[in-house]
């Protein structure tokens, strides 16, 4: 790309940001809020309304002298952001436009650790194509697995028994759409930090809640990656060189301490998620001796690994994803406990349950998509080739 077309993007992207922040506005808002010039502002509104991004929203009258403004507003009903998930028990779907308005969301009860890496890619195209139904036109995709992801291969998701799976190339070719993939629990930590609980904090970190512990950490506002993109494998942290063997061939990782299977009764095995996460929660209720002694201990071991979290990240909030979420008033008082026991920064460190369910890391690559388009609009279409000249017809 050149640089006169990188500063076109830019500025694309700058303009239609602009109109997604503060909504509705006049051409001289957003000259004044970007600083950019007049001209180049309208010649900018031009193509974002050939794009169909933003429409013309009336005119209104300010200041003593009463001049009309026209006024503008991000249009985001033509594009569909996807966001897909895959996790040991189920699949997930978010939809929504670009400016965050929600237009399909589902879940249901997969078993795709049984069903391979086709089987997945399968049940995800048959989740995308009811969601595509409701949507119309998908601008993106972006899928959420519970594993190790690098450039749209799935080097290792232990609870799904993947290793080197080219989902983003498998699923492309399904769908016929772009496609990406991520960590499960990165993408819910960026849903996590838009639109939940603790919206906004700048330092904080999510953990996934299922069958398999995931982490996702945000540093000063932003999501750590690390070398390989690979960081928040909290999972897998050795809190106990003695204990059990972990799905990813090592013994004794935290989400054997706390993920869902150390709750799960005798002869749990072949419920769904959902149905194991209500079992436990009934029998807590009924005040069954094993359960809570089981949930004390969860409990427990979630302060403590909260507090190598807390030592390592001076997060101000934990979020607790998934079905950490659904039982936290059994498990966040004795964790809250531990982590500040245990840890030197602790106190400050609140652990607190998420509000968006398990469709968390769907929502995250949802607004993943979304941001992908606020980020080079140009992605969208090829558009009228014309557009894409650096002109400047007259402001009417
Ligand atoms: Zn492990």
């Amino acid at each position: 790309m050149t640089g006169r077309a990188t500063l076109r993007r830019d500025n694309l992207s700058r303009v239609l940001r602009h109109l997604r922040d503060h909504g509705t506005c006049s051409r001289a808002d957003v000259v004044e809020a970007t600083g950019l010039h007049r001209a180049t502002v309208s010649s900018l509104m031009t193509e974002l309304i050939a794009m169909g991004l933003v429409r013309e929203a009336g005119t209104s009258t300010t200041g003593a002298i009463g001049r009309p403004r026209r006024d503008v507003a991000l249009d985001g009903s033509r594009v569909g952001a996807l966001g897909l998930e895959i996790n040991v028990g189920y699949v997930a779907a978010h939809g929504s436009d670009l400016g965050g308005r929600v237009l399909f969301s589902a879940r249901s009860g997969f078993d795709a650790a049984g069903a391979g890496v086709s089987g997945c890619v399968s049940e995800l195209a048959r989740m995308a194509g009811l969601a595509a139904a409701e949507m119309g036109t998908l601008a993106g995709v972006v899928v959420a697995v519970p594993g190790l992801v690098s450039q749209g291969v799935v080097t290792f998701a232990p609870n799904l028994g993947w290793r080197q799976a080219p989902l983003a190339d498998l699923l492309r070719a399904e769908l016929g759409v772009t496609v990406e993939v991520g960590n499960d629990a990165n993408l819910a930590a960026l849903a996590e930090y838009a639109c939940g609980v603790a919206a906004g904090t700048p330092d904080m970190v999510y953990l996934t809640g299922e069958v398999g512990v995931g982490g996702g950490i945000i540093v000063g506002g932003r999501l750590l990656q690390g070398a390989d993109g690979f960081s928040g494998e909290t999972g897998h942290l050795p809190v106990d060189p003695e204990g059990a063997r972990c799905a990813c061939g090592h013994t004794g990782c935290w989400e054997t301490k706390v993920g869902l299977a150390a709750l799960d009764p005798p002869g749990a095995t072949g419920l769904g998620l959902d149905a194991r996460v209500d079992q436990i929660a009934s029998a807590a209720e009924a005040g069954d001796t094993r359960t809570l002694n089981a949930l004390a201990e969860v409990g427990r071991w979630l302060g403590l690994g909260g507090s190598i979290l807390a030592n390592l990240f001076n997060p101000r909030a934990i979020v607790v994803g998934g079905y950490f979420a659904k039982l936290a008033s059994r498990l966040l008082p004795a964790a809250q406990a531990e982590l500040e026991r245990r840890a030197v920064a602790g106190g400050r460190c609140r652990i607190v349950a998420s509000e968006l369910g398990f469709e968390a890391a769907a929502r995250g690559a949802a607004g993943t998509v979304v941001d992908r388009v606020l980020d080079d609009p140009l992605i969208l279409s090829p558009g009228p080739r014309e557009l894409l000249r650096d002109h400047h017809p007259v402001e009417q």
